[in-house]
């Protein structure tokens, strides 16, 4: 077992740092001994492909994910936890740790100059800030990696891995389901971190796509016509995307009616289909404009 998961051990490491806790930067760090391991052996890092970690911590998932894979690269945002890194990870040589903020840093260089473009996964305990925005900048970069495995608030796996055409559906889950196969894995008790957070944690996969589940003309306008169709989740689709849109309910309807879609169905009713037929048909008006 990891001294990294011993409470007094890593407490002792930190004040001898004079570190103290950021709210601010959803520090949370992980003490239970089982759920690194577990979260590492399901990530699919191993002797030939690489693990990037978005925010180490004080490195007790980094140093499980140095033994299952060749390589991790760990990107973390405080610069001092830097120090309390180089101590607690000194016993392994397969880890870099960078000081970058996960939502500046250029990954698609950072795989070429660290895995020489080869096979990557991305394992992280996600800072519960910027989950959705970190989530979805991976996504939309369509960088080369085969998944992500993350640690999200429970609520949020819910929002991020729900199928599309279902009650918990929303634009991210949308956006997640077409770049990836979202899963849940399992359950994290808030009692297993330190500090305690309000809320459970779960570990979600999603497996990247080779190609999208479905077909869209302009990929920008699926996108526009998802998050426009959400933005007033408790209104019909069709009175949320004339607004989002900002386009006459008249020709909503239309364009609702031309797809077959209900013009009382709300967005959590439609599927990733309709939103390619809207997004087409919206294309190809503009197209005729
Ligand atoms: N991996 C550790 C663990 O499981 O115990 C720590 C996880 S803690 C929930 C989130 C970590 O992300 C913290 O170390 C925090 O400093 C770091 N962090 C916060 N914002 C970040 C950002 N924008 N880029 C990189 N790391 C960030």
């Amino acid at each position: 077992m990891s001294k990294l998961t011993d409470i007094s051990y890593v407490k002792n490491i930190l004040a001898k740092h004079g570190f103290t806790f950021s709210k601010a930067l959803g520090q949370n760090f992980l003490i239970n001994p089982s759920v690194c391991p577990k979260m590492a052996a399901m990530c699919g890092g191993s002797e030939n492909i690489g693990v990037i970690e978005i925010g180490p911590g004080a490195g007790v998932l980094t140093s499980e994910l140095a033994k299952i894979s060749y390589k991790v690269v760990a990107v973390e945002l405080d610069k001092r936890l830097l120090p309390v890194l180089e101590e607690t990870l000194s016993e392994h040589d397969n880890i870099k740790v960078i000081n970058g903020d996960a939502m500046r840093l250029d990954f698609k260089k950072l795989i070429a100059e660290e895995f020489d473009n080869g096979e990557v996964v991305i394992c992280a305990n996600l800072p519960y800030y910027i989950t959705s925005p970190v989530i979805m900048r991976l996504l939309e970069e369509k960088l080369p990696v085969e998944s992500l495995t993350v640690m999200v608030q429970k609520e949020a796996a819910e929002r991020i891995c729900a199928a599309p055409g279902t009650r918990e559906s929303g634009a991210i889950s949308a956006a997640v389901n077409y770049y990836a196969e979202p899963e849940m894995l399992f359950k994290v008790s808030a009692g297993s971190f330190l500090p305690a957070p309000k809320v459970d944690s779960e570990v979600i996969k999603l497996k990247i796509l080779k190609k999208p589940p479905v077909k869209a003309a302009d990929e920008k306008m699926f996108f526009r016509v998802v998050k426009a169709a959400f933005m007033q989740r408790r209104k019909t689709a069709a009175n949320s995307l004339s607004a989002g849109l900002g386009m006459p309910k008249a020709e909503i309807n239309a364009l609702l009616e031309k797809s077959g879609i209900s013009l009382s169905a709300r967005a959590e009713n439609l599927t990733m289909q309709d939103f390619a037929e809207i997004a087409d048909l919206l294309s190809e008006r503009k197209d005729s404009t």
